[in-house]
């Protein structure tokens, strides 16, 4: 099925991400939880596409065993970064065969060892022209991702917007937000987004705090922590089992007012917690 039909039924859509393990890590470690996670009646679960490469392959072969063996809808991302026209094309029809609707289109991060990588390496330079591709070869819905505080190589937040428009125009169905901490951002991105005439649902993405690594996260992405979330990690500094616990709080806090003030979905990154993402969920009046 494709999402776009879900966010027809005027409901809010709630949607889980998760991703592959490392190679030398057993499939079935995720594939374990899927029963659990599936427990929780998501409407679908996205399955990231490897950044680096290593875990690309698993990409496909994860998202089709949600569909096909646990019967959950299934997202797929892909980026179009490095790659040439052949790869993209095997990976839409192997798509195809597995019987997976929904892509999350996406350009890519370069590799972290390459800070002067050469985008023009790949077939498509940004994910506008990757959508554009992806609409030509099949009948797909595509997501593309959304930056509330700008993507972290944007200049200007207008310029961010001007792109994202020409995403969504490019044939996007629904976008997704990067991670962030303070619903205001939210809010306030929609206004500016209908202004810059861009009409489809945009979900928020909630990442529960799990440990402090999230600051690592954040500066890579250039997503900003409120500084009472700042205060509550150096507090439960020496203590992650208290930090979990407050950052799952907080993000069912979260939930619940993004929800309560019209969101049409939340996507919640997991990071392939099933405990955790059970908690945020009842934290959140959910489940
Ligand atoms: C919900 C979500 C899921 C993600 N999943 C994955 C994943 O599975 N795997 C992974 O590797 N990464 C993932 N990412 C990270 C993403 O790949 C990176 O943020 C990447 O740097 C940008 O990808 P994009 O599709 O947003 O790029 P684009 O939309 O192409 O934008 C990239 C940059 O180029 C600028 N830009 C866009 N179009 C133009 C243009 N025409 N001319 C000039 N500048 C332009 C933008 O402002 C931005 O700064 C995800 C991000 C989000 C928010």
């Amino acid at each position: 099925m494709k999402l776009s039909q879900l966010f027809l039924d005027n409901r809010q859509i709630l949607s889980f991400e998760v991703f592959p393990p490392k190679p030398e890590v057993p499939l079935e470690t995720l594939l374990e939880s899927i029963p659990g996670f599936r427990e929780l009646s998501p409407d679908y679960i996205s399955v990231t596409y490897g950044a680096g490469g290593s875990t690309r392959g698993r990409t496909v072969e994860i998202a089709s065993t949600l569909k096909n063996t646990f019967g959950i809808e299934a997202m797929a991302h892909l980026t179009c970064v490095g790659h040439s026209m052949e790869q993209i094309d095997g990976i839409l029809e192997n798509l195809k065969r597995e019987n997976i609707e929904n892509i999350l289109a996406l350009r890519g991060d370069p590799p972290i060892d390459q800070p002067d990588f050469d985008f023009s390496r790949g077939a498509f330079r940004y994910a506008n022209e990757l959508i554009a591709h992806i609409k030509k070869q099949g009948d797909f819905c595509i997501a593309a991702a959304a930056y509330l505080e700008g993507h972290v190589d944007s200049r200007r937040l207008a310029e961010d917007r001007k792109w994202l428009r020409q995403k969504v125009d490019a044939g996007v169905d629904f976008l997704v937000t990067q991670l962030f901490f303070d619903n205001r951002l939210y809010f306030e991105f929609l206004d500016r987004a209908a202004q810059e005439g861009i009409n489809c649902p945009i979900v928020p993405g909630v990442m529960p705090i799990f440990s402090s690594r999230i600051k690592t996260m954040t500066a890579r992405s250039g997503c900003s922590i409120p500084a009472q979330l700042v205060l509550m990690i150096d507090k439960y500094h020496d203590s992650p089992e208290d930090l979990r616990k407050a950052g799952i709080e907080y993000a069912g806090r979260q939930i619940r007012e993004l929800l309560d003030g019209g969101a049409p979905g939340i996507h919640l990154y997991t990071m392939n917690r099933l405990k955790s993402t059970t908690e945020v969920l009842k934290a959140a009046g959910l489940r």
